[in-house]
């Protein structure tokens, strides 16, 4: 019945992080709500948001964490991580220095989190073509040499954010079953 079809296989808990400003909470949205809001950023409150999907007959919940801004004061704390099995690594094409910090979130990952953790380079604001400053390939290199997988993405036009989060709560699946 109703009841059962609701019943939940499996929770995953994944985390967004990433410079300040690189669009983490309107991925987050545009995953669970499908929407993007243009005057972002109100106040600290949800810690994170869910979103049920079906894989292989089982229901898996996505439990996606949000920073809160805690990152612009470099108080992401263990507890964050804690128990995440995934980890959605953001970065923004159109500003250097926000894929110059990848590797300090990488190694806040391999510090903090479990060693199985799968994570997801993310390139986000690929809308803004025209702004570039991280080539593709140079992400594709960095994914390469840490074992990430890695999309470009963009939370205002919604391409590549539901395929790349499904790919990351598949990857997980597979670690976990
Ligand atoms: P966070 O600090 O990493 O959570 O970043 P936000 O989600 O608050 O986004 C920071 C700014 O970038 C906001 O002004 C957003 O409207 C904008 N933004 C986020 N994602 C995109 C995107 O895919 N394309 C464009 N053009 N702007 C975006």
């Amino acid at each position: 019945g109703a009841e059962r079809a609701a019943e939940i296989d499996y929770v995953f808990k994944v985390v967004v992080i990433g410079d300040s400003a690189v669009g983490k909470t309107q991925l987050l949205s545009r995953f669970t709500k499908d929407e993007f809001c243009f005057d972002s950023k109100s106040t600290i409150g949800i810690e994170f948001q869910t979103r049920t999907i079906v894989l292989n007959r089982k229901r898996i919940k996505a439990q996606i964490w949000d920073t809160a801004g805690q990152e612009r004061y470099r108080a992401v704390t263990s507890a964050y991580y804690r128990g995440a099995l995934g980890a959605m690594l953001v970065y923004d094409i159109t500003k250097r220095p926000t894929f110059d910090h990848v590797a300090r979130w990488v190694e806040e990952l391999r510090a903090n989190a479990d060693k199985a953790i799968v994570i997801m380079l993310i390139g986000n604001k690929s809308d803004l073509a025209e702004k570039r400053a991280v080539s593709t390939e140079d992400a594709v290199e960095f994914a390469e040499e840490q074992g990430l997988f890695f999309s470009e993405a963009s939370a205002l036009s919604g391409d590549n954010v539901e395929s790349a989060f499904l790919r990351l709560i598949e990857e997980i699946h597979g670690v976990v079953s």
